[in-house]
């Protein structure tokens, strides 16, 4: 019998493109069941993360048109890994195997055959990564490229070049429903799992309608909350850079010493303000540091909830139903 399928797509502020998106996944669904590999439950489930535009109503009105459709209304906006999650952990209850994507089709939807091709091969994990990055602007390829070096640099294992286009069995779903973190880094974590996976390259498109929502100040969160919350080496680089520096200043003491003894030491006020101001900023960069891990530690130890969901619309038995 074919397995239950959900499509996963987080949506914030997208009216412009839903409709051409869902327009495709509706047809790449119905291919799906008319070739006996998805089963007439599977949906295509929309989670609107907080919008403010006409994002919702375009959810709504897909629902009310095709049972294939539902979607869910998170409270408001929680961030693209907040929103993902939500839609994971609702596609959980019902679905056998979820393919996560963005609303904006720049990743490749044909590429779910081969997925569920590995997925009925017996892998629960199957990533999508990006074989090449010539549709994104050159600022977004070279800042996405330094990230991922980064990140392996700082001791991260993430799949390179994969973003949250994924395929995870239910029972990857499961596992991943055990990681309580409240600061969320989906491509951080969905790696520990472990289980069998494997990548499938695709090539990226441009996006077909509205704009990146990931201006340069979310990216530079984003990288930063993933990397404080999965690596501990930037503390660690501190402590060796200020192990370094108590060695170099040790050299520079016997010299100054030396200077003093033979007479010939000049009084300069220079250097003495140019240590105050390198050891100031050393100083507040690593306070800097240290504060970000206690702000972790802190959002941790309230396991505040990462979403609500405000609604969840999906269509039983031929009409439209408000749940949660
Ligand atoms: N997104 C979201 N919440 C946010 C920002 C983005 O749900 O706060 C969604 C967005 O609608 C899209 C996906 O996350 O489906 C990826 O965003 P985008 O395509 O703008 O990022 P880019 O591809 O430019 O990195
Ligand atoms: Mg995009």
């Amino acid at each position: 019998m074919a397995d239950i399928i959900y499509f996963v797509i987080p949506c914030y502020n997208e009216e412009e493109a839903l409709p051409i998106t869902a327009q495709i996944l509706y047809r790449k669904m119905r291919a799906l069941q008319s070739a006996g590999r998805a089963a007439s439950q599977s949906r295509v489930l929309f989670v609107d993360d907080g919008s403010k535009d006409r994002t919702w109503e375009k959810i709504e009105e897909l629902v009310k048109t095709d049972a294939l459709f539902a979607g869910v209304k998170l409270s408001h906006n929680r961030g693209h890994q907040n929103a993902l999650l939500a839609g994971l952990m609702t596609a959980r209850e019902s679905a056998d195997v979820v393919v996560s994507m963005d609303a904006d089709l720049q990743d490749d939807i044909d590429v779910v055959d081969r997925f569920l091709e590995e997925y009925e091969g017996g892998c629960d994990i199957v990533y999508g990564v990006r074989s090449s990055r010539e549709k994104d602007t050159f600022f977004k390829r070279t800042t996405a490229e330094g990230f991922y070096k980064f990140m392996r640099a700082m001791g991260v294992e993430m799949v390179f070049n994969h973003a949250d286009y994924r395929l995870m069995s239910k029972r990857a779903l499961d596992a991943l429903a055990d990681y309580r973190e409240v600061n969320l880094f989906l491509r951080g974590i969905v790696p520990l799992i472990g289980f069998k996976s494997t990548c499938v390259p695709y090539e990226r498109k441009e996006r077909v309608a509205g704009e990146s929502k990931y201006p340069l100040g979310k990216m530079l969160a984003f990288a930063f909350d993933g990397i404080t919350s999965f690596s501990v080496k930037p503390i660690r680089l501190l402590a060796w850079l200020g192990l370094g520096i108590l060695l170099a200043s040790i050299v520079a003491f016997l010299y100054v010493l030396a200077a003093h003894v033979s007479g010939w030491a000049v009084p300069g006020w220079s250097s003495v303000v140019c240590s105050i101001w390198f050891l100031g900023g050393l100083q507040l960069l690593a306070l800097g540091i240290v504060g970000e891990y206690i702000g972790k530690i802190y959002a941790e130890t309230k396991h505040r909830p990462r979403f609500h969901i405000e609604e969840y619309l999906r269509a039983q038995a031929g009409r439209v139903e408000i749940g949660q």
